[in-house]
């Protein structure tokens, strides 16, 4: 029997997932001994905070913590997203329907879609973008329109091109800010823009924030629950992974809208089981520490940035100036494409 011709399309049609790509080939040349500083997939080398670890150590010992989770987070840990949403954003949430648990946002980027698209929907993705929210549209069965990000728009979309019939029919947008992988941020006006397009055409917004706390200038990113009327029709998504180097322990929230959060609930319920309790009880800890932490990461990697952009620059290839996320934009010299020059 061939498996590979008993393949779903969905599958067989994937383009192939690039940093699954780069992790092999990295690993090959690792293999034959050669020191890899790898510049792929924003994965921090920074260990998580040791406050973090211990909290972990305590709480995976409770016998409370060891059965299924709840399946919306549990309301400590949702309580706690909200009281940080309030303190960093000045945004007000119902930590009971406002806010859910996600095991990663990449885990709610990719079931999203399956509450919102059916076949045939169309929804609107940034390009180039994370490469989650094409393939979760995909799956869902909808259709992606690409809306390009250009320099000259400071790698933001441009509403206005997007074929009115295009905007009429979408039934969802993502956005992404600071952004991966350009390193823009977003001003307040932008997000104006976008939630003024998004309720003239009634478009759901997702907004992946998982870079918000990722800046080494002066202006902190904001919120787009804090531009007025987002919450009508908006979400965005936080993530402990970059803001407190814990990617690999899963844990993220979504807040917003209470009825696009529901939703999102109910295809959760029937996927998954919901977060580990002991890791949501970790990432309380985790927010009750944010000023002790944060700020002396941010300096590392202002540093690092600091390195990285002057040695570019002397090398005479030229940078996106940003300030935000941990990720330099350059351009690749004439001639080469960014596979070939990489
Ligand atoms: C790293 C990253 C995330 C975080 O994903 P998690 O699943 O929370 O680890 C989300 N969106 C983008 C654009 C990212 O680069």
């Amino acid at each position: 029997m061939q498996i590979k011709d008993k393949t779903a399309r969905r599958i067989r049609e994937l383009p192939p997932y690039l940093f699954a790509d780069l992790d092999r080939k990295v690993a090959e040349v690792r293999a034959r001994g050669v020191d890899v500083i790898s510049l792929g997939v924003g994965d921090p080398d920074i260990p998580t905070p040791s406050y973090i670890v211990e909290a972990m150590k305590r709480a995976v010992e409770k016998p409370e913590n060891q059965v299924y989770p709840s399946y919306l987070g549990s309301l400590d840990f949702r309580k706690a997203c909200a009281a940080w949403m309030k303190k960093r954003f000045h945004v007000d949430l119902d930590p009971e329907k406002e806010i859910i648990a996600l095991i990663g946002s990449k885990e709610g980027i990719a079931h999203f879609p399956l509450a919102f698209i059916n076949p045939g929907d169309t929804a609107l993705v940034p390009e180039p973008s994370y490469p989650v929210y094409a393939t979760s549209v995909t799956f869902a069965g909808g259709n992606v329109h690409w809306m390009p990000l250009k320099e000259e728009k400071n790698f933001t979309p441009d509403f206005a091109s997007i074929p009115s019939n295009v905007a009429q029919n979408a039934k969802l947008m993502f956005l992404n800010y600071p952004n991966n992988p350009t390193s823009a941020g977003a001003s307040k006006e932008f997000f104006e823009k976008a939630i003024e397009f998004a309720s003239k055409h009634g478009i759901i917004v997702v907004h992946d924030a998982a870079y918000s706390e990722i800046y080494t200038g002066e202006d902190a990113p904001i919120s787009i629950l804090q531009i007025s009327g987002a919450r009508e029709m908006a979400i965005e998504m936080h993530s402990f992974s970059k803001t407190f180097n814990m990617t690999g322990w899963r844990i993220a929230f979504a807040a917003g809208n209470a009825e696009i959060i529901a939703a999102l609930g109910k295809v959760k319920t029937n996927i998954d089981s919901g977060a580990f309790t002991a890791i949501q009880e970790a990432a309380v800890e985790a927010l009750r520490g944010y000023d002790d932490f944060v700020p002396g990461m941010r300096e590392i990697y202002r540093r690092r940035r600091d390195v990285l952009v002057n040695a570019l620059n002397k090398a005479g290839i030229e940078v996106y100036p940003s300030r935000y996320t941990f990720y330099v934009w350059a351009k690749v010299p004439e001639g080469f494409s960014s596979m070939s020059f990489a």
